[in-house]
């Protein structure tokens, strides 16, 4: 569930869609493998994933999803301020460069708001961004 809000550079048009909770989330099995928590069924994927570590045997459900958390990843869909190349990447610090252009001007889609449009290098997105849609 999300809402999703629209970024429009007022010089050039260029857009784009952000979702309000920023990114996907993923559980790591015990061999690193990722795989994606999708409603519905998400409970489903924890526990299948956790009870794969050795650690969680005999744990009781509430114990599992409490263990299950520390092997969650949050994935999230950033941006070079610089040529406009998308990236996605685990919560945290954005990327020191981009993979394209090497520029230190990474960020988050979530904070897109107010910043100069990659595009054209003079519009500024609005601060806010449009309300498109809900999922
Ligand atoms: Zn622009
Ligand atoms: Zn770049």
């Amino acid at each position: 569930m999300g809402s999703k809000f629209t970024f429009t550079c007022p010089n050039c048009s260029f857009s784009l869609g952000v979702w309000d909770e920023g990114g996907m989330a993923y559980i790591k099995d015990p061999k690193g493998k990722k795989h994606p928590i999708i409603h519905p069924g998400e409970m489903e994927t924890i526990e299948f994933c956790a009870r794969q570590y050795p650690e969680a045997a005999g744990m009781n459900q509430t114990e599992l999803l409490a263990f299950a958390e520390k092997h969650i990843v949050i994935r999230l869909q950033g941006m070079c301020l610089d040529c406009a190349k998308l990236f996605t990447g685990e919560e945290g610090p954005t990327p020191k460069k981009c993979r394209s252009c090497k520029s230190p001007n990474t960020i988050w889609l979530s904070h897109i708001g107010g910043k100069r449009c990659p595009k054209c290098k003079q519009g500024h997105f609005p601060e806010e961004g449009r309300f498109s849609a809900i999922s």
